[in-house]
């Protein structure tokens, strides 16, 4: 039975290459019941994905975000389910997050000029379409060039935290994200465990005490045992299974189908129980 919940979806109000509409469509097409864009630092995409689910009764588009933190052994994603997204403090807070990515997609650009290897600054913009920066738009700026052929080639070679091209970015420590979800009546969940950072789970007394609720288990590329694995480390610190496709329509080798893969319904009625 293919799943009815994906928890994990990106739009080009980030760096999916669908448009929230377009995605609505697919996943409606798909016959997903709960679904939650969670773009980078944006929750631009949600006002016309909203609209476009009223054409789709039985589709719940649930608003999310996905945060940047990082510890130093690498990058922590903290996902945001239900935030007040009307709220103008938070808003402006995004538009910080976004600022800053700006930024250091400029100077991965430069970086990539220093090294030989010259991308346009308004390609990467455009091919950003407005939405919150990247590295997958500077990686496919550099497939467009053909500098690399695809964009996991990108990473390895120029922009992954080893790479020439590498700029870091001011990050939150996870347990900043996981305050800053609660603060705006989200519930924040950990993306991804164990996909940037191997012992992410020895975190996780830390986490849980800044107040995570969940974290994803079901994950595009996860095998039975890891999925076993995160059953058994959300059972031991009452964490509410969650999880999703990553979905970015960008055709990286790694990329599963929108839907295929999510939670289990019963994980979307403890979430909602935990609202006000
Ligand atoms: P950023 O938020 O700018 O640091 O970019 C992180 C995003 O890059 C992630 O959300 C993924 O979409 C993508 N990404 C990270 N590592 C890889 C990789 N090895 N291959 C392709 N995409 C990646
Ligand atoms: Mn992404
Ligand atoms: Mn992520
Ligand atoms: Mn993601």
């Amino acid at each position: 039975m293919p799943a009815q919940v994906d928890l994990h979806l990106h739009t080009t109000a980030s760096d999916g290459r669908l448009t929230p509409p377009e995605l609505v469509r697919l996943l409606a097409r798909n016959g997903l019941q709960f679904v939650a864009i969670t773009d980078h630092d944006s929750t631009e995409g949600l006002a016309a994905a909203q609209e476009e689910a009223l054409a789709h009764p039985g589709l719940e588009v649930i608003p999310g975000v996905e945060l940047g933190a990082d510890i130093p052994e690498g990058d922590v994603h903290i996902l945001g389910y239900f935030l007040d997204i009307g709220s103008e403090e938070l808003q402006a807070t995004l538009l910080r997050f976004r600022e800053g990515r700006d930024l250091r997609a400029r100077r991965m650009v430069e970086r990539l000029a220093e090294v030989g290897l010259s991308v346009e600054w308004r390609r990467v913009e455009e091919l950003a379409q407005g939405g919150a920066i990247a590295r997958p738009h500077v990686a496919l700026a550099l497939v467009e060039r053909g500098y690399v052929s695809t964009l996991q080639e990108a990473f390895d070679k120029y922009l992954g935290r080893s790479g020439p091209a590498y700029v870091g970015r001011s990050k939150l420590s996870p347990e900043d994200a996981i305050r800053l979800v609660l603060r705006f009546g989200g519930l924040p969940v950990l993306a991804h465990p164990a996909r940037y950072v191997e012992n992410v789970h020895s975190h996780l007394p830390s986490f849980t005490k800044a107040g995570l609720v969940g974290m994803e288990v079901y994950y595009k590329d996860y095998t039975v045992e890891e999925v076993a694995w995160l059953q058994r480390l959300c059972h031991r610190y009452d964490l509410i299974p969650c999880g999703g496709s990553d979905y970015h329509a960008n055709g990286s080798a790694d990329e599963v189908a929108p839907g295929s893969v999510g939670p289990p319904p019963a994980s979307i009625a403890r979430l909602k129980a935990l609202l006000p």
